[in-house]
């Protein structure tokens, strides 16, 4: 009997895999979690696991000021995206794609991290996450101060240029200054144009990044989705891998997503307030 009542006073031990066990000790934890229930339950689990995976997306940037660049009624509304294929091949397409990075890295360069970031450098530096993994391309996690050997930028960078000719890659200043000062579209030492270091559509996701991603998700205890409406992909797979692995999944997104039926726990709530009151709960318990 002690070992059942130990097991009931600590339901989020991650020995317990089982989905029946989980069931019985927890039902009102499994399935058709509504927006704002279990963020208690996040707390625990977070506290408990030993491999723990966040994937953030553009969510997480709003309460630093930076819109979705693309949503309807936004300034950048009827820019329509340059592919790489386009960038390479036409000036007209390079110069496009520089009006509209160039005006948006003014936004984006003038932001500054929010308490979701911070909540989630606290706890990195806490041991607490093993990989987070951004669909931003902000810049923002570094300049939180997220430990870089824990972040992978899987759509790639603004806060850097790329030279697609002979590989060379510095930090935006040097390059959005020209632009700012005229230059249509700057230009790599070796004469290439430079890249705002980003994936554009058509160009392919760094294989290296894409799988550790994908198996930091296929061995995680914990998996949380954090201001990500989870429909782009093939990033959005470590959901599935994280959630195939036996993981808690826990999705913390205002908007809906197609996973909200499968994860364990989902909140809507504002992340600028969620994720620091989780961090609090997982770091004030730490003996
Ligand atoms: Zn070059």
């Amino acid at each position: 009997m002690p070992l059942v009542a130990a097991a009931a006073a600590r339901p989020g031990r991650r020995r317990i895999r089982l989905a029946t066990s989980a069931r019985i000790l927890q039902p009102e934890s499994v399935g058709s979690a509504r927006a704002g229930t279990g963020v208690d339950e996040i707390v625990g689990r977070w506290r408990d696991a030993e491999r723990v995976v966040v994937l953030t997306g553009a969510g997480l940037s709003t309460d630093s000021g930076i819109p979705d660049f693309r949503s309807p009624g936004g300034r950048w509304e009827t820019y329509r995206p340059v592919t790489l294929q386009e960038f390479q091949s036409s000036e007209a397409s390079r110069r496009a794609y520089w009006r509209y990075k160039g005006e948006t890295w003014q936004v984006v360069r003038a932001a500054r991290p929010n308490p979701a970031h911070e909540a989630l450098v606290a706890l990195a530096h806490a041991g607490r996450i093993d990989l987070l993994v951004t669909q931003n391309v902000d810049g923002l996690h570094e300049r939180s101060g997220f430990p870089a050997d824990r972040l992978v930028n899987v759509h790639g960078t603004d806060a850097e240029v790329a030279c697609l000719r002979c590989g060379r890659r510095e930090p935006r200043a040097t390059a959005q200054a020209e632009w700012e000062a005229g230059v249509d579209v700057p230009a790599c030492p070796c004469g290439a144009p430079w890249k705002p270091a980003t994936i554009s559509f058509g160009q392919s996701l760094v294989e290296e990044d894409l799988e550790r991603a994908f198996r930091a998700a296929a061995d995680c205890e914990l998996f949380v989705a954090a201001g990500t409406s989870l429909v782009v992909g093939p990033i959005n797979r470590m959901f599935d891998l994280a959630r195939g692995a036996g993981a808690f999944t826990a999705i913390l997104t205002a908007s809906d997503t197609p996973y909200d039926s499968l994860a364990r726990a989902r909140s809507g709530e504002r992340l600028g307030e969620v994720l620091p009151r989780i961090a609090r709960g997982v770091l004030g318990e730490i003996h």
